[in-house]
């Protein structure tokens, strides 16, 4: 370990994991929390369990702000787990000077991000701190949900399973992006920030088998496909030609020299599901429009376990790493 933090180790990729093996999991070790899953499931598996908190820089973006992320991100690893959000914490500091309006904005948000989930905030702090000593506000969420569905862990997907993303990669990361560098588009580009409850319960009710369900936060999609190869011990194989990618998110990429398989989503999920049912997943996440264009994206093998390769389109092969390296701080 290095003898000071970095920004790197905030990435959601490589650095990060050490970080959070090598200091929290070597201090706090429980069965529990060495599941690694998106929301501790808790209580005989009866409910889930999670915290986030958020620092995104800008506060308001193109298709949310931190109030919305904070709901949305909290609320959607806990539908990560099959459960449905019921009860949340929010805590916020605040820098002194902050625009009373703005936090009543957030705040705005955060309740409409609330009713979509069916979840309501039942406890709360908030801290000011004198001007300087926070960058205007970050927020901690934390939440609790009654799962609906049990069983759902990465650490079982199987041969059985085939990989599906819920829609077009890399939207948040690429906006934040273009916010914060002041880069004009002339594309309506926005962040897929949305609560992704009502898309999980709907699996739910259709009885779909699924394995695994992970929201591609920071990391983004190579992050989720690496842990749940080394989770599950399998090699996930990605035709790289079936991964979605939007005109404008590509276009920031090719400028910037990112990959979208690495940029933060914050409405995007990937979805381990059986085999027969890849058609029955494809028709339901097709009716709501921020999974119209929900795709399979992969196969799990046995070639490399614990490895992610990609399959051009030319035949040729790569792994598909783990990010790592300052990515992009204050994402979420
Ligand atoms: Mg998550």
């Amino acid at each position: 370990m290095k003898k000071q933090i970095t920004l790197a180790m905030g990435n959601g990729g490589e650095e990060n994991n050490e970080l959070i093996s090598k200091i929290f999991y070597k201090a706090f070790k429980n069965e529990i929390l060495q599941k690694s899953e998106d929301a501790a499931v808790i209580h005989n598996g009866e409910l889930a369990f999670s915290t986030d908190s958020f620092t995104v820089s800008p506060l308001f973006f193109p298709g949310g702000d931190i109030g919305k992320l904070a709901v949305c991100g909290t609320c959607n690893d806990l539908a990560m787990m099959g459960a449905a959000p019921k009860y949340l914490t929010c805590s916020v500091i605040i820098e002194e000077g902050f625009p009373t309006r703005d936090l009543e904005k957030i705040v705005h948000s955060m309740e409409q991000e609330l009713a979509i989930n069916g979840a309501i905030v039942v406890s709360g702090d908030t801290k000011v701190v004198p001007r300087g000593n926070v960058d205007k506000i970050f927020i901690n969420t934390t939440g609790i949900g009654e799962i609906q569905k049990k069983g759902i862990s990465s650490n079982n997907i199987s041969l059985d399973d085939v990989i599906l993303v819920s829609r077009d990669l890399g939207r948040h990361g690429a906006t934040i992006f273009a916010a914060r560098e002041g880069i004009e588009l002339t594309t309506d580009l926005q962040s897929d920030c949305a609560s992704l409850t009502v898309q999980v319960q709907a699996l739910i009710e259709a009885d779909v088998k699924i394995t695994a369900l992970r929201d591609a936060t920071r990391g983004g999609v190579s992050a989720v496909l690496n842990e749940w190869a080394k989770q599950s011990n399998i090699c996930i194989e990605v035709k790289e030609e079936s991964i979605p990618v939007s005109q404008e998110v590509y276009g920031i990429c090719e400028m910037l020299g990112f990959e979208a398989v690495n940029l933060a989503n914050e409405g995007t999920f990937v979805l381990a599901i059986k085999k027969e049912d890849e058609l029955k997943a494809l028709e339901v996440l097709h009716k709501f429009e921020n999974s119209s264009n929900a795709v399979k994206i992969a196969e799990v093998s046995e070639q490399y376990v614990g490895k992610v390769i990609l399959l051009s389109s030319y035949g040729t092969k790569r792994f598909l790493d783990m990010p790592s390296g300052e990515l992009l701080p204050r994402i979420c």
